[in-house]
């Protein structure tokens, strides 16, 4: 068997050790006899698995009680429409537009009610934050939404940067979440689509406030209703039950690494060596992204000759580097570098693109 340095977007590598445990518990966890794909969501051995995994993951994040942990189906998509159908209660919610997935969210909630566009930095290509004075937000909005990492531009919002605006702050960290500390007491709601840093696809975490449970219209299904869902523990129909214990699997591994900031200083060098390759390249490679927010999750760059393209995509993969092509709306090529990619993996992209550029520059 060989396992290649994972670069995909996501569904994204995850850690060895996670999936070594589950391939040895997948015919019989713990003696129950059976697999956890086997067995009653409501009995006590995956009761003890969801528990579990819910207070790893408020000790990771730091999660104060007066949050509500869901565990939820339909991707971070379906949170784009959840999101309005469950917090706009009539008002109008406005939304920041820093990259493709922002500008999902919002184009999404369009369908579901009235929301304004607070501020964009499409007409530079997403390769930027919005300024203060760029932003012009709604005082009596339900909430502000923003996506604190957007996948395919590369943009990452800076914790210090997220300030208190006086309505609720609702954000997508799909592909950053528990990848360094957040300051979870400034964020009304957070999710994420689990396929990223969390575990398997079919999973999606909701972090939210308790007060803004219970404004939904009885109008909405239940199952898309938060209040709901929170009243009957994220169990109101039978929840992604394998992909929630894989998650645990990964919130254990997590505290292994030293939490949130012991996985973030990995993070941070991975991102400085591939950054830096990039940048001492002569121009050989390049990221248009403001250095004040590039993300240190997915790093997009291209080649100066984009005929090189498809010689980089084939070396790199002869060579034990997966899924380097960029995203097709913007091209070039994409590193996704999320927590289960080791330093020593990013080590090695960064060989090879040096090598690259030596033989082809
Ligand atoms: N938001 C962000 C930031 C994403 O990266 C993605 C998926 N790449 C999504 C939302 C959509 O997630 P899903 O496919 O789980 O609906």
């Amino acid at each position: 068997m060989t396992r290649v340095w994972n670069f995909s977007a996501g569904p994204a590598a995850l850690p060895e050790e996670v999936l070594r445990q589950a391939q040895e518990e997948l015919l019989d966890w713990h003696g129950a006899g059976c697999g956890v794909m086997e067995m009653s969501h409501r009995g006590k051995e995956f009761t003890s698995i969801v528990e579990t995994a819910e207070a790893d993951l408020r000790e990771l994040m730091g999660i104060p009680a007066h949050y509500k942990v869901l565990f939820l189906q339909g991707g971070a998509t379906q949170q784009f429409a959840q999101i309005p159908m469950n917090l706009l209660a009539g008002r109008s919610a406005d939304y920041i537009v820093t990259g493709s997935w922002s500008k999902k969210a919002f184009k999404e909630a369009q369908r579901i009610g009235s929301v304004r566009l607070a501020a964009s930095t499409e007409g530079d290509g997403f390769t930027r934050l919005p300024t203060a004075e760029e932003i012009r937000l709604d005082p009596f909005a339900a909430y502000l939404h923003v996506c604190t990492n957007e996948t395919i531009h590369g943009v990452e919002i800076p914790a210090e940067r997220i300030a208190d605006t006086g309505v609720p702050l609702v954000a997508d960290m799909s592909s950053h979440i528990l990848s360094r500390p957040v300051p979870v007491e400034k964020f009304g709601l957070i999710y994420a689509g689990a396929q990223k840093n969390i575990g398997p696809s079919g999973l999606t975490l909701v972090i939210i406030h308790r007060d803004l449970l219970g404004m939904a219209p009885l109008s909405i299904p239940s199952v898309m209703d938060y209040s709901v869902m929170a009243e009957n523990g994220s169990m109101l129909n039978t929840p992604p039950t394998f992909a929630i214990y894989i998650a645990g699997l990964v919130f254990q591994w997590l505290k292994r690494q030293g939490g949130l900031a012991g996985i973030a200083a990995v993070n941070t060098e991975k991102a400085r060596i591939l950054y830096d390759a990039i940048d001492s390249s002569g121009g050989f490679y390049s990221n248009p992204v403001d250095p004040d927010c590039r993300s240190a999750m997915n790093v997009p760059f291209v080649l100066a000759d984009p005929e090189l393209d498809t010689t980089f995509l084939a070396e790199s993969k002869a060579a034990g580097l997966m899924a380097l092509k960029g995203h097709k709306s913007v091209g070039g090529m994409r590193a996704s570098i999320y927590n289960a990619v080791p330093l020593a993996g990013v080590q090695a992209l960064v060989d090879f693109m040096n090598d690259f550029a030596r033989r082809n520059g």
